[in-house]
């Protein structure tokens, strides 16, 4: 189903400048519309941001592609997803052969997420926490997403990334951030590539916002 809208939504990335591959034959391969609300699947293939519940959103599939293009993840690597919300993402990355961590703050949506992990047979492992804080047992990650704004980078997480691994990161108010590519050259030592005018929902927990 929705074969063409997947077809014509690869077009649009790569009209918006994504290059890589692996990222574009993953988004030709998982079908953004089992992953929102049933009256939002005529618009799954649209490159927008979707209501999925509790406030939250499924990220603009552009947003989505930069963000994976940056993070550059390679089949069998470890990576670390903060704010699971759909599962969109997450399946992306499982698409591109990396064995996928992800967590989610609200109850009902790490619930919905798993159980479309179950239906499509994908090997996810999903945990309802506070992603701020990391995912210590299975640490150091290869690469971190992180798919909320935050006001700083939580320390948990630059410690739980791996040398020579990278995390992704939107960094700012809770209007607009800037996404910071975060390289981890040495324990303590990080290169630091912005990109500015991003727009996420808030990341709330102890490294985060505080919930009002
Ligand atoms: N990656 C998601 C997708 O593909 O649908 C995008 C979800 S949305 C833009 C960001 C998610 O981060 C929301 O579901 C929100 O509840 C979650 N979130 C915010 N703060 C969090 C935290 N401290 N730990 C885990 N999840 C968090």
């Amino acid at each position: 189903m929705y074969e063409r809208e997947r077809k014509d939504l690869v077009e649009t990335l790569k009209s918006k400048g994504i290059k890589n591959e692996r990222v574009l034959d993953a988004f030709a391969k998982v079908q953004r519309h089992l992953f929102v609300p049933d009256i939002m699947k005529q618009h799954a293939y649209t490159d927008v941001a979707l209501p999925i519940g509790m406030g939250q959103t499924i990220s603009q599939p552009y947003t989505v592609a930069y963000m994976t293009e940056a993070l550059d993840p390679r089949p069998n690597q470890k990576i670390l997803e903060i704010g699971t919300g759909s599962g969109y993402q997450a399946a992306i990355l499982n698409a591109m052969g990396v064995r996928v961590f992800t967590i989610e703050r609200h109850h009902d949506l790490h619930k919905s997420a798993v159980k479309i992990f179950d239906e499509m047979n994908l090997k996810i492992a999903a945990r309802w926490g506070d992603g701020t804080l990391g995912w210590q047992e299975f640490a150091p990650y290869d690469g971190i997403i992180v798919t909320a704004g935050g006001p700083s980078v939580p320390e948990n997480l630059r410690k739980q990334i791996a040398v020579g691994g990278k995390m992704v990161i939107p960094v700012g108010d809770k209007k607009i951030q800037t996404l910071q590519i975060i390289s981890k050259i040495s324990d303590g030592q990080f290169n630091i590539k912005e990109v500015p005018y991003f727009a996420f929902v808030p990341l709330i927990g102890k490294e985060g916002w505080k919930e009002k």
